[in-house]
């Protein structure tokens, strides 16, 4: 018996969204996260592929989520759309708030997109290289549930509270680069636990706020931010942009919510868009790429270095022709899922 299945991008779509149709979630919906889920395993990030649709599954039969909610939409200001999930997952609220962030982006020169309300479970790669695809300049920040302590301190504050930033280079795919503020992903820590391999030193803290590589001890403790004072102070600006700033809550409250403890938090997004013609006095747009370029050149003329982002555009590039290879137990137990 083989470990993996091949898969074509087109099946992976396909199963996705007629397992995620038939346990409940809404045509919208199901479309949303089968695009999300499909990217993820096109682009080889595989802890955001076909292996989180049981977060989204479990979170909705858990009464937490809701599979069918239609996101509004509403303007803050003239450059601050709101688009409210209405305790749906991510993906749509993402994907409707998309059009009007370009639309302000594009009339003011700099645009915000609070999405509020709305579960993430996933990468957010996706709606950032969207955005530079349109010749945008962006950023996004999520918080999540608490699992990782402040610099100097012990217990669980902060979520895994990723950010992501691209640029667009035209005529070429964005530079796109997308982190945890931890040092580790939650799933990388439950993975080395279920092959029985110990962890990095340097990752996580036990509860009375000893270093650890036990992966028990440190779901019993605390992650770490990753680079110490400073990775700490970014998990805290992304605490505080998706959530105080857009009146939504913090990982502590998103993790009281998760009574089912599922690990699908549902809080806030922030997504900022920059206009790159508009943020210079001409507007000479050839220029700025050509000197953005100039620092990548610098960056990859030296022997050990890529560009954030250049792994997935190879792998997209491979997976596209030659599909993915899903691990045996998973496509084994998606396929159970699809039957009932
Ligand atoms: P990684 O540590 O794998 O990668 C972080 C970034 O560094 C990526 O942009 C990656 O580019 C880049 N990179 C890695 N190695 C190199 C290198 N040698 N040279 C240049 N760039 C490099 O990601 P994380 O574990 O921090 O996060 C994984 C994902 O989890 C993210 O997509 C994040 O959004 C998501 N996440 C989601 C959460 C949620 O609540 N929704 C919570 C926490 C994380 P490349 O992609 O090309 O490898």
């Amino acid at each position: 018996m083989t470990d993996s299945v091949r898969m074509s991008l087109a099946q992976v779509h396909d199963t996705a969204r007629r397992l995620l149709l038939a346990q409940g979630f809404s045509e919208p919906h199901a479309e949303a996260i089968a695009n999300t889920v499909t990217a993820a395993e096109r682009d080889e990030c595989r802890h955001h592929g076909l292996f989180r649709i049981a977060f989204y599954v479990n979170a909705l039969k858990a009464g937490q989520a809701s599979g069918e909610a239609e996101p509004t939409l509403t303007d803050l200001a003239p450059a601050i759309v709101r688009v409210d999930g209405h305790n749906g997952f991510s993906p749509l609220p993402l994907e409707r708030g998309h059009a009007p962030l370009v639309e302000r982006a594009r009339a003011q020169g700099i645009a915000a997109l609070a999405v509020n309300n709305a579960l993430n479970v996933a990468a957010l790669w996706p709606e950032v290289e969207r955005l530079a695809d349109d010749g945008l300049v962006a950023f996004a920040f999520v918080s999540a549930i608490p699992y990782v302590a402040p610099y100097g301190g012990i217990k669980p504050v902060f979520g895994t509270n990723p950010m992501a930033f691209a640029w667009p280079r035209p005529g070429r795919h964005p530079l796109v680069f997308d982190q945890a503020s931890s040092m580790s992903a939650r799933g990388e820590i439950q993975i080395r636990m279920r092959d029985g391999k110990p962890l990095e030193p340097g990752w996580a803290i036990d509860a009375d706020g000893n270093p650890t590589t036990d992966g028990k001890a440190a779901l019993a403790g605390a992650q770490l931010p990753f680079g110490g004072a400073k990775g700490s102070a970014i998990a805290m600006m992304v605490e505080l942009l998706a959530g105080p700033l857009i009146g939504d809550v913090l990982s502590v409250e998103a993790g009281e919510r998760d009574v089912a403890k599922t690990g699908a938090p549902c809080g806030g997004e922030l997504v900022i868009a920059i206009d790159p013609t508009k943020a210079m006095p001409n507007g000479d747009l050839a220029r700025q790429a050509e000197h953005a370029e100039r620092l990548f050149s610098m960056i990859l003329e030296q022997e050990g270095t890529r560009l954030p982002s250049d792994r997935r555009y190879r792998a997209r590039e491979r997976t596209t022709k030659e599909g993915v290879d899903v691990p045996a137990s998973l496509h084994a137990s998606l396929m159970e899922l699809l039957a009932g």
